[in-house]
């Protein structure tokens, strides 16, 4: 615990939520109480400081994230913002790569929600260590125990309460800090700043050591020299029990769980102390591992300040051309020191870039640094073409980090100008965005010579839009929007091509013959070689598998990407002299697309998982609704005074929904909408 290396008093941790659980209001908390604003903001009156955008001051969410540094307890958080809204879960994906620990915020009362279990995944398949605050106790139906049984049975993790609540709703008082075994009340008079302790209130004093019993149990158990002073003492000392929880949280073997009401300004500062004590200092993570551009090999960066410089680009942010078009890259150094003025390599361009200035960003200002150090998080101008996903180092040691993956759009939608003549200041301006943003991508009709623009669901599009207006002053008309199709096939086919000509003077020549069958929905591309082993030179069956690869982005009938398919290398041929990467690839591409082509090929299109949470005498008619959308309800279930639905839907019949349901529920529904998987589009709603 007593460690004291600068790296041991970083943390680099990000806030994940649901939509509304109050992820926005808990930020605002944290900022107040370490003095590094000095008002509250209210997310209900736009002014909060975490939501950079105008758009988002509107809306009411996060889009981008913004990084902000605050002192702690002498220790420096780097607090990385990550956005609720399911069109932006490329946003937390990419976040959860750059981050050391997520506090999960949960609504007292909503519980688990959709997309809460889905960036809990997320953060999962990352190994990313959490908390869990559960917020909003001070709401009408907030349920601590329910909460604790859904973080169990919905996302199958073990809870693990540090604090309790003392009453609940409107009565809802302080917590109980089971390791101190003390009670705290908060001061409302300086909005939460000021606490104080107290001894546990006698009605809750046998449940407190029940639960307090359950904790020291716990943390015993996963320790032999702790588990020997608990069973000298009967009880563990506060830096003992708080090391423990230290080490299980990191090992992922429980989740400690905070409990207290952002906006009542209660529990907040606990939540803040498990940040420092429970999640991991920048050298506890697993260290980076990346390839030589050139060479290939693999190398690891430790954390160290010594070692070679390498840094990672988490996001860029370019602002308009109106305000001198000015282009912020964020990045996490994993290794070695960044400096103003110095050049780095960038692996990706294969070119040097030049750090101009480096700063930090504060709740209301940026501050310049000179220098920053492994292990932290800044913002950096000047460089001209690094973008997200880049790898910096210093020119000695060039190295190419895992790349960031981002799903694929699932939503298009045409967008014309409204003024002549400002087509190509358009397109100048959403090729900058898209260099901003992975999952929005930009291109040209091939037929109809429209621009056409790809994100993650209407709101995307529609955010996108906004920031054309406001920041490149240009005002464009956007189409309806479209989903997004997949191909696949539904039977098993075979196909033989022979490749054979003079090419750059000399022959070309390849067989190949390949298989193809169907594979489950969401499995994904497959290839088994197995088949081609003794007749094709290995060097060349790579070369049919990348070939075959590039052929699932040309689509089978209608020019979607193919998946959900296995490719089985049957036999092929090849001549001693005259055979070429070049002949394989082409003659794998034919053969492919002749097998697909008659292996009875079918449309794939985007469903969505809804939840819908109403009040009962609404429940009837939002069925209906349901129904006449091509959406199919799957479960209800009694929640206090409403009801919620689960339900699937194709996203193409999903555009303009939140409106219908307002109206069908008298403005009381409310709904989250998540990607499913990609199924077949039903005959009725066959497109073409
Ligand atoms: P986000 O979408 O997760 O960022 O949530 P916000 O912080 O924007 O909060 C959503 C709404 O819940 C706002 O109207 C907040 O005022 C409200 N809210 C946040 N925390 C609490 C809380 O502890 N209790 C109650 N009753 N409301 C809260």
């Amino acid at each position: 615990m007593a460690r004291t290396t600068r790296l041991s008093t970083i943390r680099n941790m990000g806030v994940i939520a649901h939509i509304d659980a109050g992820k926005t209001t808990t930020s605002e908390r944290i900022l107040f109480y370490t003095g590094s604003s000095h008002r509250l903001g209210d997310v209900d009156h736009g002014n909060t400081t975490t939501d950079w955008m105008d758009q988002e001051r509107e809306r009411g969410i996060t889009i981008t994230s913004a990084a902000i540094t605050v002192e702690y307890r002498k220790h420096q958080i780097n607090i990385i913002d990550t956005p609720g809204h399911v069109d932006f879960t490329a946003e937390v994906e990419r976040c959860l790569r750059v981050l050391d620990g997520v506090v999960v915020v949960l609504c007292g009362r909503g519980g688990v929600e959709p997309q809460s279990e889905m960036v809990w995944r997320q953060a999962q398949r990352y190994s990313v260590p959490r908390l869990v605050f559960v917020n909003k106790m001070d709401r009408l139906g907030a349920s601590f125990e329910r909460t604790l049984g859904e973080i169990r049975e919905v996302l199958g993790a073990t809870p693990l309460p540090l604090y309790l609540p003392i009453g609940a709703e409107s009565r809802f008082e302080g917590v109980i800090d089971l390791i101190h075994n003390r009670a705290i009340y908060w001061d409302q008079d300086t909005q939460g700043a000021e606490f104080r302790f107290a001894e546990i209130p006698a009605e809750l004093h046998d449940e407190a050591g029940v639960e307090r019993r359950h904790l020291l149990e716990t943390v015993a158990a996963e320790d032999e020299a702790l588990l020997e002073k608990f069973i000298e003492n009967d009880d563990l000392d506060v830096e003992d029990l708080r090391s423990g929880i230290r080490s299980g949280t990191l090992k992922h073997l429980f989740v400690p769980v905070f409990v207290g009401a952002a906006l009542r300004n209660i529990g907040v500062q606990c939540l803040m102390d498990g940040i420092i004590d429970f999640l991991p200092a920048p050298d506890e993570v697993p260290p980076q591992v990346g390839e030589h551009p050139e060479t290939g090999e693999r190398e690891v960066r430790p954390p160290a300040v010594k070692g070679p410089v390498t840094a990672l680009v988490f996001k860029t942010y370019t602002s308009g051309g109106e305000t001198g078009g000015g282009r912020m890259n964020f990045l996490r150094v994993y290794s070695g020191k960044l400096a103003e003025g110095d050049f780095y390599y960038n692996s990706r361009l294969g070119e040097k870039e030049r750090i101009a200035r480096l700063y930090r960003a504060h709740a209301d200002k940026k501050s310049r640094t000179k220098e920053v150090l492994a292990g932290d998080i800044c913002i950096a101008t000047g460089m001209k073409k690094s973008r997200t996903g880049d790898t910096l180092t210093d020119l000695e040691h060039p190295l190419a980090l895992e790349e960031l993956t981002f799903p694929t759009p699932v939503v298009m939608s045409s967008l014309e100008a409204r003024v002549t003549g400002d087509e190509e200041k358009i397109l100048n301006a959403l090729g900058r965005l898209s260099e901003d943003d992975p999952t929005f991508q930009v291109s040209i009709d091939d037929d109809t010579g429209q621009t056409v623009i790809k994100g993650m669901g209407e709101l995307h599009l529609q955010v996108l839009e906004d920031r054309l207006v406001r920041e490149f002053n240009l005002k464009v008309r956007l189409g309806k929007p479209q989903v997004t199709y997949r191909e696949t096939i539904t039977s098993i086919s075979s196909a033989m091509s022979e490749y054979d000509r003079t090419a750059g003077g000399r022959e070309h020549f390849a067989r190949v013959e390949l298989k193809v069958s169907p594979l489950g929905r969401g499995g994904g591309f497959g290839f088994d070689e197995k088949g081609g082993a003794g007749s094709i030179p290995p060097e060349f069956i790579k070369a049919v598998e990348t070939a075959v690869r590039d052929a699932c982005d040309s689509g089978i009938r209608y020019g979607y990407p193919i998946q959900d398919v296995k490719v089985h290398l049957v036999g092929g041929r090849a001549h001693e002299v005259n055979s070429s990467e070049l002949a394989f690839r082409n003659a794998a591409m034919a053969a492919f697309r002749d097998a697909c082509r008659n292996a009875a090929p079918i449309l794939l299109e985007p469903i969505m998982r809804l939840e819908i949470v109403c009040p009962g005498e609404f429940v009837g008619g939002v069925h209906q609704q349901l129904a006449a959308r091509g959406g199919r309800v799957i479960g209800t279930e009694p929640r206090d005074d409403v009801q919620i639905l689960r339900a699937k839907a194709p996203l193409s019949q999903m555009f303009g929904y939140a409106t219908d349901l307002r109206s069908a529920t008298q403005g009381r529904g409310s709904y989250t909408m998540v990607f499913d998987m990609f199924d077949r589009v039903s005959i009725e709603r066959e497109p073409f």
